[in-house]
């Protein structure tokens, strides 16, 4: 239970990554913190509770990192991917103060482990959290907790009393009822808004209700809600998210990684008229696996499937639910609900346009399609050997960009272009600002790492004053 008559120097809203490492951050530097975190103790830590690695600037190889990866390729690879949409002040900030994150995350009891195997290959540039997200989470709150962080579980902030771009205080719901709580500075970690279906329909239409959420049900953008609409800046495009193709049986929300799937680049992929949408080999997957989600998203229904035959079957990390298999296409198609002709007519149109190769799925093969529409342009290899197999997929939408802005020092700024007097942010909820659009894998984290520690440390600075 909080003191009611008790003004805390900082109220942190939201526990997942960026909110841990600005109460700890705050905690270290002398203030008084207060996390609230809308879901109970079993799920705290929304989406970060999900993750594996983040991205990391550094000069050389550590024990776990294979090799360099210094700043200059870290901002080409952001600038790659998100196509220049990003805050180049924000976007370098981050990326230089990520590899003084690599140790200080270690030093709050997080550990790293070596890169698992995979699709992704990501040896080089992310470092991955010993036993994953979870694991990464609660060294996290046993950290703040043994600061003296106070943590109240099942409090969701449902109103923020704010005046003038100066915060007061948040109104909690909590099992009990409705408590103030009162604060000098305000840190809103909160996630986006990818569990707010309707809000995804407001920006998507009525597809989004298609939409599969990989993550919490809990970040629900309230908070975002209510800071842009008391005068804070939005930044970025609110139909902008990371979203990957995920199996179609998975669950609405939390999902997590395990429905993920990789196998695009082996097969073909369908839609409901058993048509092929899109170039599967077009890149390697590290560059495509994250376009996936806005494909499917613009086929009817939002639906489709990857196709692909025995001899890709172990080529990738299978999805949580088996493959569906049958001993012809014809069968396959009529198991998915396809038009059987349709399906061995594509499968056939492509058999016919692959041209010999050899088949390396480490590189940029020569494996190809001639004068076919799209075109497969690595990795084509005839589908002909039974069974066949098929993922049904649905857009698996991991998070959005749509974010309140900040400045270098996480502090919110204001649409009137005034900084907040006592508001930072940090994490998804501020996403934008660095990803315009696109991604690359790990930088999540790293967002809410670089700008959970410095909304801590600035919130703190800003309470002493
Ligand atoms: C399946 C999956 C895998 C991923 N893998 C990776 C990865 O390996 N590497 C990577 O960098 N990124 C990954 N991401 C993205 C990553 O999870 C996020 O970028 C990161 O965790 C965001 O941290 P955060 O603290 O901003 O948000 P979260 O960790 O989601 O925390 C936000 C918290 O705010 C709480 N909250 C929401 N509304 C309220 C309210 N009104 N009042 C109080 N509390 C509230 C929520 O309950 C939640 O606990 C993955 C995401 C998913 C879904």
């Amino acid at each position: 239970m909080v003191n009611p008559a008790k003004t805390f120097d900082i109220l942190v809203v939201g526990g997942g990554n960026a909110g841990l490492c600005a109460a700890i951050s705050a905690q270290r530097s002398g203030a008084s913190v207060l996390i609230v975190e809308a879901a109970p103790k079993f799920y705290r830590g929304g989406n970060t509770r999900h993750t594996r690695n983040m991205r990391c600037a550094h000069d050389r190889a550590t024990e776990i990192l294979t090799g360099p990866y210094t700043e200059q390729e870290f901002w080409d690879d952001l600038l790659r991917v998100t196509g220049g949409q990003t805050d180049e002040e924000l976007a370098r900030f981050m990326i230089r103060e990520s590899k003084d994150i690599l140790t200080w995350i270690v030093e709050q009891g997080v550990r790293w482990q070596p890169s698992l195997g995979g699709t992704l290959s990501l040896g080089r540039t992310n470092s991955f959290f010993l036993g994953g997200g979870r694991a990464m989470l609660n060294a996290l709150y046993r950290t703040a907790e043994a600061l003296g962080v106070e943590v109240l579980y099942d409090a969701e902030v449902v109103d923020l009393d704010i005046e003038g771009g100066a915060f007061r205080s948040a109104t909690v719901k909590r099992p009990e009822g409705h408590v103030r709580v009162r604060a000098k500075t305000l840190v809103a970690a909160a996630g986006g808004f990818e569990a707010n279906i309707d809000w995804l329909k407001r920006s998507w239409g009525p597809i989004a209700e298609n939409f599969l959420i990989r993550g919490t049900p809990y970040n629900r953008g309230s908070v975002l809600r209510m800071l842009i609409d008391k005068g804070v800046e939005e930044v970025g495009d609110p139909t902008q998210c990371h979203a990957v193709a995920i199996d179609a049986r998975a669950p609405k929300f939390d999902g997590g990684i395990i429905t993920r799937l990789d196998c695009v680049v082996f097969g073909l992929v369908v839609n409901k008229n058993a048509e092929r949408f899109y170039d599967e080999g077009e890149d390697i997957w590290p560059k495509r696996y994250a376009i996936w989600g806005r494909l499917v998203a613009a086929q009817p229904d939002q639906i489709a499937y990857i196709l692909f035959d025995a001899s890709s079957l172990n080529l990738f990390m299978p999805s949580l639910y088996p493959p569906i298999q049958a001993p012809t296409l014809g069968e396959l198609a009529g198991k998915l609900g396809l038009e059987a002709a349709a399906l061995e007519r594509t499968a056939a149109t492509f058999n016919d346009a692959v041209r010999p190769g050899t088949f390396d799925d480490k590189i940029l093969d020569d494996c190809r399609t001639e004068g076919l529409t799209p075109p497969k342009s690595h990795w084509a290899r005839r589908i002909e050997k039974a069974p066949f197999y098929a993922y049904p997929v649905r857009p698996g939408i991991t998070f959005t960009y749509l974010g309140a802005r900040v400045n270098k020092n996480a502090r919110m700024l204001m649409a009137d272009g005034r900084p907040a007097a006592n508001m930072f942010a940090a994490g998804e909820i501020m996403a934008g600002n660095v990803l315009g659009r696109g991604y690359a894998a790990g930088i999540g984290m790293t967002i809410g790492s670089v700008f959970g520690r410095a909304a801590g440390r600035e919130a703190a600075a800003s309470a002493r004053n």
